[in-house]
C-alpha cells in the first residue's frame, strides 16, 4: 500500500509516519511545508528507511500536489497538514485560512482529479482521510459528550477554519463521490509535541524551575489522547472505515487543565526530585479569549465498528511523556533556544 501523508513532520503526523514506516510493507510519502511546527528531527528514527520519502511542499500549491500524486501514485491520502495552535490563530488567522481552508480545498481538488483517472479497481479502493478536531463542536457544559452528530459550533479562528475544511471534505464526498472519511479527535499529548502546547510547555518549564502558566482558574476540561493511540486510530479508519463516515477519536481521559499541570508536577517530583514541590511554580494567568470550557469525546462508534481502543490511560501516558522529555533533550533544546522560547501567545489587544 502507498500512503501520502500531509503534515507528516508535525506532532501527530510524525507519530503516524513512524507507525506506517514501521509496518514495513507500507510505502510512505510525507508531503510537508516544514513550517515552524514541522520538524525533521521527529522523523530521525525512520528517515533512512527504504519505504519512506519526503517532499517539501505546500498543500495550497496545486502544481506541487499534482506532481507528488503523479509520481508517488498513492492508494490513500491521510491529510494532517494544518495550522494547529489556537493561540496563534487568535494572534493572526491568515495562515489558518490559507492552509486549513484553501490548502484543504486544493488538496481535495488535486485528489479528485488523480482519483478520477485511476483504473476501476484502484478507484474503488482509494481513500482520503481528513483529520480534524473535536473543537469544531464548540464547548460542552459539565455533562454530555461530543458524538459524530453533534452540531458544529466552533469558537476560535482555528476551530472555525477546521470546521470549514470538514465541510469541504464532506461535500467532495457527497458531490463528487471522492471516498472521504473524516476523524475528529480530542487533545493529543505525547513525545515530539512542540513545546508551545500545554503539556510539553509545563514539563519543560517545571524542569527549568520556571513558572507554570494556567489559563483562567484552570477549570477548563480536555479529553486527553496519547498520540500513538491516535496514530493507530487513523490507520484503522483509513483501512477499515466506511467512506462518507465520520469517526470521533478520544481517550476517555477527561482532566481539568489544573489537574494536568499538578499531575506533571507530581510525576517530575517523583522521578527527578527537587528542593521544593513543583506545584509551587503554578501561576494563574489571563484566560484565553473565547476559551471553550469542556471537550469530551464519545468514541463508541470507532470502538464498536472498527474495534479500536486506546492503550494508554492518562496516568500511564503522562509518565511515558515526561520520561521521553527527560531522555530526549536533543530534540527539544534547539526549539527552546530558537523558534519558540515559551512566551505567551494569543492575547487580544484591548
Ligand atoms: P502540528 O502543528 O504539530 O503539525 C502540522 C504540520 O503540518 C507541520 O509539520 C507543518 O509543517 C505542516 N504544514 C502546515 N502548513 C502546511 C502546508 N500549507 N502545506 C504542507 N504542510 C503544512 O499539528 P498536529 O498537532 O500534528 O495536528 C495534525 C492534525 O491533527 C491537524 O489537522 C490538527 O488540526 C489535527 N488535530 C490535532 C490535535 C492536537 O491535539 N494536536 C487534536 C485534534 C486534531
Amino acid at each position: 500500500m502507498r500512503v501520502l501523508v500531509t503534515g507528516g513532520a508535525g506532532f501527530i503526523g510524525s507519530a503516524l509516519v513512524r507507525l506506517l514506516v514501521g509496518e514495513g510493507d507500507v510505502e510512505v510519502l510525507n508531503f510537508d511545508k516544514l513550517t515552524y511546527a514541522g520538524n525533521p528531527n521527529s522523523l530521525r528514527s525512520i528517515a533512512n528507511k527504504p519505504n519512506y520519502q519526503f517532499v517539501q511542499g505546500d498543500i495550497a500549491d496545486r502544481g506541487a500536489v499534482d506532481a507528488a500524486l503523479a509520481v508517488f501514485r498513492p492508494n490513500a491520502i491521510m491529510h494532517l497538514a494544518a495550522e494547529s495552535h489556537v493561540d496563534r490563530s487568535i494572534a493572526g488567522a491568515d495562515d489558518f485560512i490559507n492552509t486549513n481552508i484553501v490548502g484543504t480545498y486544493t488538496l481535495l481538488e488535486a485528489a479528485r482529479a488523480y482519483w478520477r483517472a485511476l483504473g476501476e479497481a484502484e478507484r474503488e479502493a482509494f481513500r482520503f482521510l481528513h483529520v480534524s478536531t473535536d473543537e469544531v463542536y464548540g464547548s460542552l457544559g459539565s455533562e454530555g459528550l461530543f458524538t459524530e452528530t453533534t452540531r458544529y459550533d466552533p469558537s476560535s479562528p482555528y476551530s472555525a477554519s477546521k470546521a470549514a475544511s470538514d465541510h469541504l471534505a464532506r461535500a467532495w464526498m457527497r458531490t463528487y463521490g471522492l471516498p472521504v472519511l473524516i476523524s475528529n479527535c480530542s487533545n493529543n499529548y505525547g513525545p515530539y509535541h512542540f513545546p508551545e502546547k500545554l503539556i510539553p510547555l509545563v514539563i519543560l518549564n517545571a524542569l527549568e524551575g520556571k513558572s507554570l502558566p494556567v489559563y483562567g482558574d484552570g477549570s477548563n476540561v480536555r479529553d486527553w489522547l496519547f498520540v500513538e493511540d491516535h496514530a493507530r486510530a487513523l490507520w484503522t479508519i483509513v483501512r477499515t472505515g466506511r467512506p462518507g463516515e465520520t469517526y470521533n477519536v478520544g481517550g476517555h481521559s477527561e482532566r481539568s487543565n489544573l489537574t494536568v499541570v499538578e499531575t506533571i508536577c507530581d510525576v517530575l517530583d517523583g522521578v527527578v526530585g527537587g528542593s521544593s514541590p513543583r506545584r509551587e511554580l503554578i501561576t494563574f494567568v489571563t484566560d484565553r479569549p473565547g476559551h471553550d470550557q469542556r471537550y469530551a469525546i464519545d468514541a463508541g462508534k470507532l470502538e464498536a465498528e472498527l474495534g479500536w481502543q486506546p492503550l494508554e490511560t492518562f496516568e500511564t501516558g503522562i509518565r511515558r511523556t515526561v520520561q521521553w522529555y527527560l531522555d530526549n533533550d536533543w530534540w527539544w533544546r534547539p526549539i527552546r533556544s530558537g523558534v519558540y522560547k515559551g512566551e505567551r501567545l494569543g492575547l487580544v489587544a484591548s
